[in-house]
């Protein structure tokens, strides 16, 4: 099968190929190693000149009828539509996921577009009349600059999600994809940048040094997903620029599983929740809570389930099991499981490094963990079921609450009133009962804790990206209209 090698370029000022002075980074195809992209790497000087021809178009940009870019957009998700193959493709080739998981990402990420393009045009502010001679209303107005620094688990989808809300409300956005999927983020500005004036987007490329510097620049909104301790070095620098800091970062979701739930489908729910995209997933399940009543035959289930995955490049058709992004991530994998065996727990499935090429990890299945332990409390992200027994489900609750993190959890149960429990009491953005994954189009949720800070998604973000100014207008002379 011919493979494609990516040479990726940078979008500055609305020139392609612009920069690049910082050298070139090189990404691997984690199935095999072979080289799959080469990449510039912007310049602390190329951000600064990036951002600032930004700052020149964001004025027409934001005075352009909401009507007209909401149409831009559209045009954008036909694009995207329209290149759906080759972005599949550079996903898979770049960081790993099977094909039909990278495709799902792709529309995901076209389905976002098309609902910003439907929604920011109705938005409005709401209207007061607090007195017979005056009016108030409260108008969004864009933030101006934006700069969306993205991570390369589902690069497509979060991508789309950021870009399209920061662009249909008016602003002028800069764009660093990851530095693990950069030959993705560009042909994603490629496509949008055929449908958008000139300069209104731009593309950056390079590593964590190229988002630090527009984490520091002259930008009004960082809007960073990724990891929670890189969010916390954004926060800190968008607090010495007063710019406003968007944060959807890191989780340890847990699972909870009731007495009196089906072993066998609650081992299901273990396996997708945790084995998905080799577990690279922010809402992956990281750690499980299973009720001593139901833990042996659920542990069984959900290890006959771990060795039947098919494992395999994601290219190939059928894989269900993709190797994780890089070897540097699978060191960290497996890590953290090596120092929970070392702690006393023990491997019922997996957990040992594999020969051959590639950064594959196999699904792995730890029994007699205990919640102190680093591989319940901290993120893995990696295709790894950690198991704690309990020995009721306010022993569980109170566990799955004790956690760095406040991004989603999820309880299987059939008792309405746990259920009830579980979502007034979980510190978490979202809580989901009897499935691991899944919500209704244009959910969203503010995460808690170390997993960041306001609305990544939905409808809300839209918000985000918006100013509110409140209008107050009387009469001249104190009188009436
Ligand atoms: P990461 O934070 O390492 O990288 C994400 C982006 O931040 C990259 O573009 C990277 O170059 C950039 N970056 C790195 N250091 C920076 C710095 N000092 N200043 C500015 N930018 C910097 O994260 P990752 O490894 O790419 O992604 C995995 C993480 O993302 C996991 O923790 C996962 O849970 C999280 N994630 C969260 C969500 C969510 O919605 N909450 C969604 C997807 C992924």
């Amino acid at each position: 099968m011919h493979r494609r090698m990516y040479t990726v370029a940078q979008l500055i000022g609305g020139v392609w190929g612009a920069g690049g002075a910082g050298g070139e980074l090189v990404v691997h195809d984690p199935a095999d190693g072979r080289p799959v992209s080469t990449v510039p790497v912007a310049t602390a000087d190329e951000v600064g000149k990036a951002v600032e021809a930004a700052r020149g178009v964001a004025p027409g940009w934001a005075a352009t009828d909401p009507a007209e870019r909401a149409a831009a957009l559209h045009r954008a998700a036909d694009a995207v539509q329209t290149a759906a193959q080759e972005l599949a493709a550079a996903v898979t080739a770049e960081m790993g996921k099977p094909l039909a998981d990278a495709r799902g990402g792709v529309e995901a990420g076209v389905g976002t577009l098309r609902q910003y393009a439907e929604l920011a045009p109705v938005r409005g502010g709401r209207t007061l009349l607090g007195g017979a001679g005056s009016i108030d209303f409260m108008a969004p107005q864009p933030r101006g600059v934006v700069a969306a620094i993205t991570p390369w688990n589902d690069p497509v989808a979060v991508s789309c999600g950021l870009l399209g809300a920061a662009l249909v409300t008016g602003n002028a956005v800069l764009y660093k994809p990851s530095e693990r999927t950069p030959a993705t983020g560009w042909l994603l500005a490629r496509a949008l940048d055929e449908v958008l004036p000139p300069g209104v987007l731009s593309l950056l490329t390079g590593g964590g040094e190229v988002g630090a510097a527009l984490a520091g620049g002259d930008v009004d909104v960082v809007a960073h997903v990724g990891a929670t301790a890189t969010g916390r070095r954004i926060a800190a620098a968008a607090a010495r620029t007063g710019a406003k800091a968007l944060l959807e970062n890191g989780g340890s979701d847990p699972l909870v599983v009731d007495a009196g739930v089906d072993p066998v489908w609650a081992a299901e729910q273990a396996a997708l929740g945790a084995f998905a995209n080799a577990g690279q997933i922010c809402v992956a399940v990281e750690r499980i809570y299973v009720h001593r009543d139901v833990a042996e035959d659920f542990v069984d289930a959900l290890v006959r389930r771990a060795g039947a995955l098919r494992v395999g490049p994601g290219r190939d058709p059928g894989t269900e099991l993709g190797p994780l992004v890089d070897r540097r991530h699978r060191d960290h994998v497996h890590g953290q499981v090596t120092a929970a065996v070392a702690g006393g727990a023990r491997l019922r499935a997996g957990g040992v490094l594999p020969d051959g090429p590639g950064a594959f990890y196999p699904a792995t299945v730890v029994v007699d963990c205990r919640h102190e332990m680093t591989l319940v409390r901290e993120e893995t992200f990696g295709p790894v079921a950690p198991v704690v027994v309990v020995d009721s489900f306010s022993e569980a609750l109170r566990c799955a609450a004790d956690s760095p993190y406040g991004l989603a959890a999820t309880v299987l149960t059939g008792s309405m009133s746990h259920a009830q429990r579980a979502w007034r009491e979980l510190p978490v953005g979202t809580v989901k009962v009897n499935a691991v994954f899944g919500g209704a189009p244009g959910g969203a949720a503010q995460p808690r804790r170390g997993s960041g800070q306001g609305f990544g998604y939905g409808p809300e973000l839209l918000d985000e990206f918006t100013a509110t100014k409140a209008v107050h207008i009387e009469a001249p002379g104190g009188g009436h209209w």
